[in-house]
């Protein structure tokens, strides 16, 4: 359990954070007054599970949970604990059951985007079993089947928010791991532990006819790609390619196919080339062979890049039709040069796209449990996911690693080992 010494009366505080488990001091700065005091966040925060202490201090009730995270950027990831709160009336508490193993955890685990904060837990591909819920919460009950994803709360109040696009909140959506934690002054902590505590609003129904592990990567991969096909209009009568045929990229050829798009897939992969026709594609191009690149210049309506490395942008710009748009989802660490004479001579357009809204997840999800579409998955125990990470970078992977929770929750502890 850790504590905030700070006074409330200060604009901003500056305090140590003491990480008992893992024996790090981590210094870090926290508007603990607009977090835990300002009564127009009184949603963010349920008092009913604060402690006051006689400095005014603040503290929440939380339970320790076994997790997997690291700390720091070229250390493996292993077991440790977190504290996770207990359920505020809003609340939802699930007992993880599956966590899907994104690109992105790696990225962050390894500090690739230069603002991960140790410990840290990644994982937001969570399905799992509500096992309790707080008094006012509606759409969940103890058994039921939900999910989390990318985010985990946000300000509610932006116009962003109130449109649906929390993940554009003015004030920053709180990810799933490595945000600022307003009920417990950490940081949040993912999907690589056995259990969660998120806000109903943020938690997803799962569609009950979906395999349960197969269905958790939709929540970083399906959304993600979802959201940029629905975007830029994609359906019957578009010819649109999917590039980088990894986690994303195979849900991208899914679920374009099943909007109705006619797919072309980019790979760098040859032994994904008959895989992709599997996966839907109606024709797949090796896009290391200029010859086969060549063939589809100025065709494609519309590029969704999910590729995580650094790679020739222009090169697939130049296959964009006359107002053809490229939205990159890839993150990768290095910047990717655009030739001004890849966009300028038939109006193109290079875009981004940033995962996507809960409704929208809620949409993505009903749109998968109505069509029977899920990742295809390999299945790993926590045990082997720094094998997983080295296989993720070699793109050895069809298409997405899972990891069964079940495997943590098995695991004793370094201290029940020497028992
Ligand atoms: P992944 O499973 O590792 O897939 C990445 C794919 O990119 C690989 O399978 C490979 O496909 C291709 N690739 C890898 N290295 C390459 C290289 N050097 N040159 C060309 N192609 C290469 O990763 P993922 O989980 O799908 O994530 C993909 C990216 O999206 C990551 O950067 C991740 O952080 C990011 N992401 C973004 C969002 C968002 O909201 N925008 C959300 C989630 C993830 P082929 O073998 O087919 O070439
Ligand atoms: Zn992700
Ligand atoms: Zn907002």
């Amino acid at each position: 359990m850790q504590k905030n010494t700070s006074k409330p009366a200060k604009r901003e505080i500056y305090y140590n954070r003491r990480l008992q488990l893992i024996g790090v001091i981590c210094v870090e700065r926290i508007n603990l007054q607009n977090l835990i005091f300002n009564p127009q966040n009184e949603k963010l925060i349920n008092m009913e599970a604060v402690r006051s202490t006689a400095e005014g201090v603040v503290a929440i009730n939380g339970k320790e949970v076994k997790a997997f995270g690291t700390e720091a950027a070229d250390a493996d990831l292993q077991q440790l604990n977190i504290n996770r709160r207990e359920p505020t009336p809003h609340d939802v508490e699930i007992d993880i059951l599956f966590c899907g193993v994104c690109h992105s955890d790696l990225h962050t685990v390894r500090n690739e985007w230069h603002g991960t904060v140790y410990p840290c837990v990644p994982g937001h591909e969570i399905v799992g079993k509500v096992v309790s819920v707080g008094n006012h919460v509606t759409k969940f009950k103890a058994g039921d089947l939900a999910a989390v994803g990318c985010m985990v709360d946000s300000c509610r109040e932006c116009q962003y928010c109130k449109e649906g696009l929390e993940q554009f909140c003015e004030e920053g959506n709180i990810g799933t791991y490595n945000s600022p934690d307003k009920h417990m002054g950490t940081r949040t902590y993912g999907g690589y532990s056995e259990s969660i505590v998120v806000d109903e609003a943020f938690v997803l129904k799962v569609p009950e006819n979906l395999d349960l592990a197969a269905t958790a990567p939709l929540l970083c991969a399906g959304i993600t790609t979802y959201s940029p096909l629905k975007h830029w209009n994609v359906g019957p009568g578009k010819k649109v390619g999917i590039v980088g045929i990894g986690g994303l990229g195979h849900m991208g050829v899914k679920l374009a196919k099943a909007m109705g798009a006619e797919v072309i897939v980019f790979t760098t992969s040859p032994s994904k080339v008959e895989d992709a026709k599997r996966l839907g594609a109606d024709e797949v191009v090796l896009s290391k062979d200029a010859n086969q690149m060549k063939q589809y210049a100025g065709k494609l309506h519309f590029i969704l890049d999910a590729v995580s490395a650094k790679h020739d942008i222009n090169a697939y710009l130049n296959l964009l039709r006359v107002d053809g748009s490229l939205a990159l989802v890839g993150a990768p660490e290095q910047p990717l040069p655009v030739a001004a004479f890849s966009l300028i001579p038939y109006r193109r357009s290079f875009a981004g796209s940033l995962i996507g809204g809960i409704a929208e997840t809620q949409e993505m999800l009903d749109f998968c449990g109505k069509h029977n579409i899920v990742a295809d998955i390999e299945i790993i125990n926590i045990q082997q996911i720094n094998e997983a990470y080295g296989r993720l970078l070699k793109g050895d992977v069809k298409y997405r690693f899972v990891i069964d929770m079940t495997s943590l929750k098995n695991q004793q502890s370094g201290q029940e080992k020497n028992n």
